[in-house]
């Protein structure tokens, strides 16, 4: 693996080899930042070799992945989502342009299938047998899923509070599923213990500082799809930070290599209920944690484990925070759907409602080029979807209902001939 360069802790400066299975900093506990030599990557690519390539997933940027070349890559096809230019959201919400990344279209629908392949990747080569995570939903689906393709066995902990169709979706990827009765906090710790006294290869994303490393492909195909001309902003729904610091990992990484020439301010976008890591970022004071009180179950984190790397994200990309409502994230599920065609779970919908918002308070001038991701699809919630959407036309089979019920529509008058 010539392009990594070792494993190094954001806190103390401490370095160590990049192992499949690093942790924490032996020394002090702090997180680990997988580094690369990028002036070897600038000679292995640039940006004709990676616009010829034949593979359309995150493993079409292997360069800046820390993947040995004798592991095969993992099997579903994770990554490459469309990035949808969206004139008439754009319009909507009073913006000069708008691109939606669907990353709700990965093989499990969320963005996590990128750190969840990473994960899989790097346990293949640990030689591991059992893959553990804790999570509030998506990162443990996405585990499970990305897992059973690779012949893994998992163990999984969720919140109780995690939605049905989540804790369906990871039960029928053959996971062992462990829903805790607590809080995220509380579920998070039990896996850690779990994880300690079974000694199973650890996806939790705070721990393991592979994840960003797979989260960080979203940037590489935004740059790629935009033809390499970076927007304005970009904006991402945040919880424990491990997605926004990928997101702006991957985009200094493609600065670094020289594949673009300016980066783009990230907007960090939090339930107004959860918003640990913004009201840091806006106070400048250490992050205190907060309740968990959102619909958006999968940023509903109240002790994030990895806001240095997001405070970091933020702060270096000179970008903002924003604090959504749960009443602007079913808004903006009702603006996707119906101006863009895209359905996305609440904190799917996070970042566009966040968009909005900046526009309205002129955090974002309407000038700008802007980049949502839409994290996660709304099927996987589909009670606030039905709250979102409100209910349908409900008849008996009669015309004279039908008729009725459609009163305000005009009747075109036939064409006299
Ligand atoms: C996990 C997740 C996020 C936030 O990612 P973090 O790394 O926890 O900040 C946002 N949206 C969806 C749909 C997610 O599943």
């Amino acid at each position: 693996m010539k392009q990594v360069t070792c494993a190094k802790c954001i806190a103390c400066g401490a370095e160590t080899d990049a192992t499949p299975d690093v942790g924490l900093c032996p020394k002090c506990g702090g997180v680990m930042d997988i580094r690369y030599d990028y002036a070897y990557i600038r000679r292995s690519i640039n940006r004709q070799i990676l616009e010829n390539r034949k593979v359309f997933s995150m493993w079409r940027y292997r360069e800046f992945l820390p993947v040995p070349a004798s592991v095969s890559f993992p099997k579903l096809r994770v990554g490459w989502s469309p990035l949808y230019r969206a004139d008439t959201l754009a319009a909507r919400l009073g913006v000069r342009t708008l691109y939606i990344k669907d990353d709700g279209l990965n093989p499990t629908a969320s963005l996590k299938d990128r750190a969840s392949a990473m994960a899989v990747a790097k346990a293949t080569e640990a030689q591991a047998g059992i893959i553990a995570c804790s999570s509030t939903g998506n990162a443990a689906s996405s585990l499970a899923g990305n897992a059973a393709a690779a012949g893994f066995e998992t163990y999984i902990f969720v919140p109780g509070r995690a939605p049905k169709s989540k804790v369906a979706q990871l039960l029928m990827f053959g996971a062992h599923v462990i829903s805790v009765q607590g809080t995220y906090e509380e579920t998070f710790e039990l896996s850690r213990a779990a994880i300690a006294r079974y000694g199973w290869y650890n996806r939790n994303a705070a721990i393991n500082p592979y994840l960003i490393e797979g989260k960080k492909t979203v940037a590489f195909e935004i740059a790629e799809q935009l033809g390499w001309e970076m927007p304005d902003y970009i904006a991402i729904s945040v919880g424990d930070g491990c997605t926004i610091a990928g997101l702006w990992k991957g985009l200094t990484d493609l600065y670094q290599a020289g594949l673009v020439d300016r980066l783009p301010k990230l907007l960090s976008v939090q339930a107004a209920g959860c918003c640990p890591i913004n009201r840091s970022f806006e106070s400048g004071e250490p992050m205190e944690p907060m309740a968990e009180d959102t619909i958006a179950d999968s940023i509903a984190v109240g002790v994030p484990r990895n806001p240095d790397k997001a405070l970091r994200a933020i702060r270096e990309s000179q970008g903002a925070a924003v604090d959504v409502s749960d009443g602007d994230m079913l808004e903006a599920m009702r603006l996707l759907g119906a101006y863009s065609g895209v359905f996305a779970e609440p904190a799917g919908a996070a970042g566009t409602a966040g968009v909005k918002k900046a526009l309205e308070t002129g955090v974002v001038p309407h000038a700008a080029t802007v980049v949502s991701v839409v994290t996660g699809n709304g099927l996987k919630d589909a009670d606030n979807a039905r709250k979102a959407a409100g209910e349908p036309i409900s008849i008996p089979p009669d015309m004279d209902l039908l008729v009725k019920a459609l009163g305000h529509i005009a009747v075109p008058t036939k064409p006299s001939a």
